[in-house]
Parts: structure tokens; C-alpha cells; sequence
């Protein structure tokens, strides 16, 4: 079975024959020195995994057949990451975590102790899409716009739980909020910066009805571990943990 797996958006049925985009190319040709008659995976949100023959290839374009059908689509879990961008490498690290254990949505919130000003939204897209790749998804996570805190929150959709990692002791234990749940309820996990929320904003938190503030345990967790063991818990109790991988 290949295992090279690109994102394609255009319709995938069989016989088709598509061309791939620059970076696609560079990454065939040159990374992977792939020849025609060589076969991969591609795939989408919408026509799942397919498998693909390269029909030509050269520096500058590529050429694939479609196959076959492998998979319908694989949806993910309904759970967002609402998390105050840090540092390049553990920010490059939690996008890559939290796209292979299915979060559909990231949502960069500056709160007021955030160091990182210059927020480079396409650079964590493409970090998505490669894990996305990777990790044997057909869809890729939307990255929306960066947003403050409280815009955040005043727009927020009401049937969506949003869980507060809250470093101070003062929430419940997640597994044990979890369990108080209905079943398939909408969740977000909101994650503080290096420095922690400041006391004005887990005040401004506890006015929204939909916030539940709560606990990873007695040790203090860098932002990115928190989201890694938070969306664990999260995506083990609420998930798709019963599924198997389906096709490889
Ligand atoms: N400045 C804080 C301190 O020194 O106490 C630490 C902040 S921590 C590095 C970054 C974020 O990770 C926190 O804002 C929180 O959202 C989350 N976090 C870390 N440890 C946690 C825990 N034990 N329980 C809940 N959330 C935690």
C-alpha cells in the first residue's frame, strides 16, 4: 500500500486526472524522487481516501490517474482548541499533536499576559494540513482568525461547552466535568498563555453560563502539554476512541 498521502480539493472519481500544485510537485519530485507508474493516496473532506497512479512527472508538473476508492470520508471529533499562541517550536509542536488527535478547530485568543504579537496563521494552516497528511485524516482543521478574549466570548455559540484549563485549582477535575456531560455535547478546551489568565479575565470568565472552568491535576503543565493531555481526556471520554484505523 503507498504511503504518500497529499490533500487534493478537486473532485475525486476514478479515471480523473489531476495536476498538483508547486509545493505538491517540489514535494514528489524532489523529496520523495517519485517516477511515473508510482502509485499514492490522495484525498478530501468530501470523496475520503483514493488511490492515485502518477501518470507523469517532471521538476515542474505532475500528473495523476485516480484509482480507486479507498475510504468514504473519516469525520472527526466535534472539538475545538481555543489556546493563546506561544513560541514558534512548542506552538509548531500543539498544532501538529491536536490535528492528530482530531481537533476540527483552532482558535488563537490573545489574552492580556500573550508574548507572541505577530500571529502567523497560514504558517499553523500548513502545519495542520502536513498532520492532516499524516495521520491518516480527510479533513483538515480550520485555523479561524485570531481574536481577544472577550470578542471570544461574546460571540461564542451557547450549546458549546467551553472548558477553561484553569492552573489554579479552582475547576473541577476534567474527567469528572466530562462525566456530567451529555453525551456528544460540543466542546472547546481554552488554554492560558506561559504566564496564566490574569485574575480580571478568569473573572470576566465566570459570567458565561457555557464557560466550565477546570483542573489537569496538581502539577503545573506548559501550555502545549496542557492541550495535548487535555484534548486526551477529552477526545477518550467524548471521541471516537472505538473506531480503528480503516485502511493501511
Ligand atoms: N503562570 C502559571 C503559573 O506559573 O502558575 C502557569 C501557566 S501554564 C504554563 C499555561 C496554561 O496551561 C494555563 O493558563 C492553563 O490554561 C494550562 N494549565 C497548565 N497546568 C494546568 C493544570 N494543572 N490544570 C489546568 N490547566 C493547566
Amino acid at each position: 500500500m503507498a504511503s504518500i498521502r497529499l490533500h487534493c480539493p478537486s473532485t475525486l472519481r476514478q479515471n480523473h486526472v489531476l495536476d498538483l500544485n508547486k509545493q505538491q510537485v517540489h514535494y514528489l519530485f524532489h523529496v520523495m524522487r517519485q517516477h511515473t507508474g508510482d502509485t499514492l493516496i490522495i484525498f478530501n473532506e468530501i470523496d475520503g481516501n483514493w488511490e492515485a497512479t502518477i501518470s507523469s512527472i517532471s521538476k515542474k508538473n505532475c500528473q495523476l490517474l485516480v484509482t480507486s476508492q479507498l475510504s468514504p470520508p473519516l469525520p472527526s471529533p466535534d472539538i475545538w482548541l481555543c489556546f493563546t499562541p506561544v513560541k514558534q517550536a512548542p506552538m509548531h509542536y500543539l498544532i501538529q499533536k491536536a490535528t492528530e488527535l482530531g481537533v476540527s478547530k483552532f482558535i488563537p485568543v490573545m489574552t492580556q499576559r500573550c508574548i507572541v504579537k505577530n500571529i502567523k496563521t497560514d504558517k499553523y494552516q500548513a502545519n495542520a494540513l502536513e498532520a492532516a497528511e499524516q495521520s491518516n485524516r480527510t479533513d483538515i482543521p480550520e485555523i479561524a482568525s485570531p481574536t481577544d478574549l472577550r470578542s471570544l466570548l461574546e460571540s461564542w455559540p451557547a450549546d458549546r461547552t467551553l472548558l477553561m484549563a484553569d492552573e489554579t485549582g479552582h475547576g473541577e477535575a476534567l474527567p469528572t466535568l466530562l462525566h456530567s456531560l451529555a453525551a456528544n455535547s460540543p466542546l472547546a478546551l481554552l488554554i492560558g498563555p506561559e504566564g496564566g489568565f490574569s485574575p480580571k479575565e478568569f473573572e470576566l470568565c465566570t459570567s458565561y453560563p457555557y464557560i466550565k472552568r477546570v483542573t489537569l491535576g496538581p502539577r503545573i503543565l506548559r501550555a502545549d502539554t496542557a492541550a495535548i493531555c487535555g484534548l486526551s481526556v477529552c477526545i477518550s471520554q467524548t471521541g471516537d476512541w472505538e473506531k480503528k484505523p480503516s485502511f493501511r
